[in-house]
């Protein structure tokens, strides 16, 4: 992938229309569409030392999530559906849905397969109906009651197909994508009339920091997976009184605040 480059090499620029934290699930195919649409963006993505990271939840379940270009895409079983209608209903969201079916169509036509049944799918199938729980919907990708085969991110050989392929349906001379790059803070705005993000500070391998920043009216996108934008969060708690006086009136509650920035990055 002639994008690609490594966090320290020189020939990465410094200004961009747009700066996606995290080359994952969500930040590969946001990277593409913004670069079919836009001029210069940069993804950065972590250091990649081991592509799982183990943790475990404050309840004591033992997790893993992905720390490679196409993030927990790379790692995670595979299993394709589309989101539950009742998710758009309750969201708050006023979604196009048009766009939504669109969307789903350009990830299916190059990542998605439908799976070979084996002896031992069938067999789940066919105990789940005798078990009453229909209908059968037969191959569907749907999120719908009842029993269906649903489809797979693993092609009929066995080979993955990650995120990080939806790359490739961007425009590449626009694409800037950083590896071995670990975003360690947000920059924003000094002004107190503003809580724009203007950049971002990142660190290669070698320990070494840099920066990149957007353009006027450009945006930097955090979607650096659940725990990824969570430590962002706590980065931004430490840092309040250096960064941004809005932020700080803002803090109400760390949940109110973790979506007042998350929307503050992605609408700016
Ligand atoms: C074991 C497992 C199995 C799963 N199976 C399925 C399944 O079958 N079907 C399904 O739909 N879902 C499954 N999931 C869930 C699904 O994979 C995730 O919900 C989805 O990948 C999350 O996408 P994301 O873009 O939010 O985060 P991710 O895909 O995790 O991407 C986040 C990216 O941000 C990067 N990042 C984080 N912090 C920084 C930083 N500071 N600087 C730079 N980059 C950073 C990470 O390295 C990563 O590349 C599974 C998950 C796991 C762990």
């Amino acid at each position: 992938m002639r994008f690609v480059y490594n966090a320290n090499d020189p020939q990465l620029e410094a200004l961009y229309d747009y700066i996606v934290i995290g080359g994952g699930t969500a930040g590969c195919p946001l990277a593409a569409t913004l670069s079919a649409n836009c001029s210069f963006q940069k993804e950065a993505e972590d250091n990649g030392k081991t592509p799982a990271q183990k943790f475990t939840s404050e309840e004591g379940v033992p997790n893993v999530r992905g720390r490679v270009l196409g993030g927990s895409s790379m790692i995670n079983a595979g299993f394709y559906t589309t989101a539950d209608r009742e998710f758009f209903m309750k969201s708050g969201i006023e979604w196009d849905m048009y766009s939504v079916y669109k969307a789903y169509r350009w990830v299916e036509e190059t990542i998605v397969f439908p799976p070979t049944m084996d002896r031992w799918q069938s067999a789940v199938a066919k105990a789940l109906l005798e078990a009453g729980v229909g209908p059968d919907n037969g191959l569907n990708l749907d999120h719908i009651k009842g029993t269906k085969i649903g489809s797979s991110t693993f092609d009929n050989n066995g080979k993955r197909h990650g995120a990080v392929e939806l790359l490739n349906k961007g425009d590449l001379n626009k694409l800037r994508v950083a590896v071995h790059a670990t975003v360690e803070k947000i920059l924003f705005s000094s002004k107190a009339s503003s809580s724009s993000a203007i950049g971002i500070m990142y660190s290669d391998s070698n320990g070494r920091s840099h920066c990149a920043y957007v353009r006027r009216k450009g945006e930097v996108v955090l979607s650096a997976g659940a725990m990824g934008a969570l430590n962002f969060y706590n980065l931004v708690v430490l840092a309040q009184n250096l960064i941004c006086d809005l932020l700080k009136s803002q803090l109400l509650d760390p949940i109110h605040t973790l979506g007042s920035l998350c929307m503050t990055i992605l609408v700016t």
